[in-house]
């Protein structure tokens, strides 16, 4: 038993409460540990449904939020996902729990560096790479998904253009208070763009983003 196994659990019941239903998204947040993602004096509050800052002033996301954003993208096993934003690592370690292969792209190389020598200890293959996540990772393209953690001003046209055919963007879409979640589907080389709720994330900084340092 791990110290938090308990609190964990309790974490899980919470998101399906809230509605989370996808069954591999459930057991992949069951068995990644959001403890070891978490920095101190936060590490206590892991399994608290919140957001919480990590280095950089940005935040991991909210368990609720990345439930619901992997049950939306809805990757089978073995497909190709793209993450721009690594951030802490947590939401590509439960994509790589769930059986993806996983690509992630990070603009604070301080960021990138832990959360990689993280997935090394836990023993997750991402690819992972430092940069301007808005212009998308062409050399692996395209992806059977492309998931975005940070607050986009529009949808970048390089991220369309990197999806499969069936693929699936999700992407939050705003301003800087207050965001929709966007998710883009390429069927038949035709883009359908829905809307499923509101959220609000830190911003994406970028040639395709928001201006920032
Ligand atoms: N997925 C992360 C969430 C981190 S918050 C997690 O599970 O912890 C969003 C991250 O996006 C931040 O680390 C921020 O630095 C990064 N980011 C913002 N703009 C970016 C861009 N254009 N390219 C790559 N990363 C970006």
């Amino acid at each position: 038993m791990g110290r938090f196994d308990e609190e964990r659990r309790d974490m899980v019941g919470i998101l399906k409460e809230k509605g989370i239903t996808d069954e591999k998204v459930l057991l992949a947040m069951t068995n990644v540990e959001r403890h070891l993602f978490v920095n101190e004096p936060f590490v206590n509050r892991s399994y608290e449904d919140t957001a919480l800052p990590i280095e950089k002033s940005q935040t991991i996301s909210q368990p609720y939020t990345v439930a619901f954003m992997t049950q939306e993208l809805n990757p089978k096993p073995g497909a190709k996902i793209l993450e721009i934003g690594t951030g802490s690592g947590y939401q590509a370690a439960i994509l790589a729990e769930m059986g993806c292969r996983v690509f992630t792209i990070e603009r604070h190389l301080e960021l990138l560096l832990e959360a990689r020598k993280l997935f090394e200890r836990l023993g997750y293959r991402i690819a992972t790479r430092g940069g301007d996540g808005t212009v998308g990772w062409s050399e692996f393209a395209p992806y059977d998904g492309i998931i975005v953690t940070a607050a986009a001003p529009d949808v970048p046209d390089a991220l369309i253009r990197q999806l499969a055919e069936g693929g699936r963007l999700v992407i939050p879409v705003g301003d800087l208070d207050s965001q929709s979640l966007l998710v883009v589907t390429n069927q038949d080389g035709r883009l359908e763009t829905k809307e499923v709720r509101g959220f609000k994330f830190v911003p994406l900084i970028g040639k395709q983003g928001w201006n920032g340092k």
